[in-house]
């Protein structure tokens, strides 16, 4: 099964790929979103032998989604019912919309008929 979702973001991936050191013929080969998550994403691969971990870089993400979140619930006037939440609560708000998302995307992809595919590799 072809992974076609961003391997730094979860986003749809859009033919922007890294291959470690070139060596087609090995794997892990990533793809990406955007330019800017495939040369984020690739120089993260260089440093890690070729291998993209999420999981330490998805906690501090839900963590710095915090601030763009109360933004938001400022901007609806919902801040005042989530005031006397813990971060714990918040983060859990926020982790359901990105699991939502995420495997959403990931249904999406597996979903869809790979003779469509237009990444050419
Ligand atoms: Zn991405």
């Amino acid at each position: 099964m072809r992974r076609l979702v961003c391997a730094l973001c979860g986003r749809e991936a859009k033919g922007f790929g890294y291959v470690h050191e070139m060596r087609l013929d090995e794997v892990p080969h990533h793809r990406f979103c955007s330019m800017a998550c495939c040369d984020a994403g690739g120089a993260l691969a260089r440093r890690s032998n070729g291998v993209i971990d999420r999981t330490p870089m998805e906690s501090r993400a839900v963590k710095e989604a915090r601030r763009p979140f109360a933004e938001v619930l400022q901007e609806l006037g919902l801040l005042a019912p989530f005031a006397d939440r813990s971060a714990a609560e918040i983060d859990r708000l926020i982790e359901a919309c990105v699991d939502g998302f995420q495997a959403s995307m990931r249904r999406q992809a597996v979903e869809r008929d790979p003779l469509d595919d237009p990444i050419p590799f």
